[in-house]
């Protein structure tokens, strides 16, 4: 069993992936500032055995007294929604807290696994994506603390790899949803859910032609730890599921499943919002022996159960 540190551990694929962990028992250190998680989510994981929490942002460099062999990288605002909150802010975190976990790792010579994004392929010119693929990213647009952030980040680990001979592992996300999403994370599938629930209005950006591929996380969680597991692999590799939707798709999908009909407002489309997004993942069916199993409308059952339950209660 590892001693395995969780950067971001809190937040949504950070509490799936902990409570994985938890069950493999490994031992688990959690290190979150709960800038875009939900305090709840560490409720719940406080109730393991093996679960250690650390209140900590990791823009300050971070030391645990006891030995670590893993780290999964994921502290980061993820949804537009919080990383333009303050940009300043999300381009500190992907550099300079990149920067400490790296320290951190090469200390305690453990292997790092950094979670980045399909964002570093901007609005893609060329689809499916696949990791060769350089990217269409506007570096002055409102996504680009973001997307530039996580780029400068990959930089960060290939050069600790290179240089100082780390144990990388680089994992590109691509959207991706399920239980312990913040509820007001700003994500389309949770705010299209949420509103069907209450029967609110929802707003598409856009004429919601455009695509996404959302992967249930319970598939993100299991690509993840394969990615770490493997003996000698850097990346960058995608995770995603390639089952690719209009947003209306989408939204005719959740109603279905929840039982309601209810008229979107359509809205300017967001500035630099990809217009079609698909992850090529046969990278990974090659090197991981990964594919996501969950389809859309399992997942997205699951998910309306979930968020039934949470609507209900205290989200903050
Ligand atoms: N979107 C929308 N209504 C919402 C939230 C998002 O129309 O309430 C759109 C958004 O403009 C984008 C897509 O849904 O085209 C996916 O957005 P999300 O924020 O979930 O993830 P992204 O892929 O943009 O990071």
């Amino acid at each position: 069993m590892a001693n395995i540190l969780v950067t971001g551990g809190s937040g949504f694929i950070g509490t799936n992936l902990c409570l994985n962990l938890l069950n493999l028992e490994h031992t688990v250190f959690c290190v979150d500032n709960h800038y875009s998680s939900l305090k709840s989510n560490t409720h719940e994981l406080h109730s393991k055995d093996k679960f250690n929490f650390l209140l900590h942002d990791i823009i300050n460099p971070i030391d645990i007294d006891q030995d670590i062999d893993m780290v999964y990288h994921l502290a980061c605002p993820a949804s537009p929604v919080f990383y333009q909150k303050d940009e300043l802010f999300t381009l500190d975190t992907c550099y300079i807290g990149t920067r400490n976990i790296l320290e951190f790792a090469r200390k305690k010579h453990a292997r790092v696994l950094f979670t980045s994004t399909s964002e570093v392929y901007g609005d893609p010119l060329v689809h499916p994506q696949s990791e060769s693929y350089f990217g269409n990213v506007n570096t002055l647009g409102p996504r680009s603390c973001y997307d530039e952030g996580k780029r400068v980040a990959e930089s960060l680990l290939l050069t600790y790899h290179n240089k100082f001979n780390l144990d990388i592992r680089l994992v590109r996300i691509f959207n991706t949803y399920g239980p312990y999403m913040h509820p007001g994370d700003g994500r389309v599938v949770s705010n299209f859910i949420i509103s069907c629930l209450q029967n609110k209005p929802v707003t598409i950006y856009g004429d919601g032609s455009q695509t996404r591929s959302f992967c249930y996380v319970s598939d993100m969680v299991s690509g993840l730890i394969n990615t770490m597991e493997l003996r000698d692999y850097n990346g960058p590799v995608n995770l995603g599921n390639p089952e690719e939707v209009t947003l209306l798709q989408l939204l005719d999908e959740i109603q279905n499943l929840a039982g309601t009909k209810i008229s979107p407002i359509f809205s300017e489309p967001r500035v630099d919002d990809p217009v079609k997004r698909k992850p090529d993942i046969s990278k990974a069916e090659k090197d991981l022996n990964w594919k996501p199993s969950v389809s859309l409308r399992e997942g997205l059952k699951k998910a309306v159960e979930y968020y039934k339950n949470i609507v209900l209660i205290d989200i903050s």
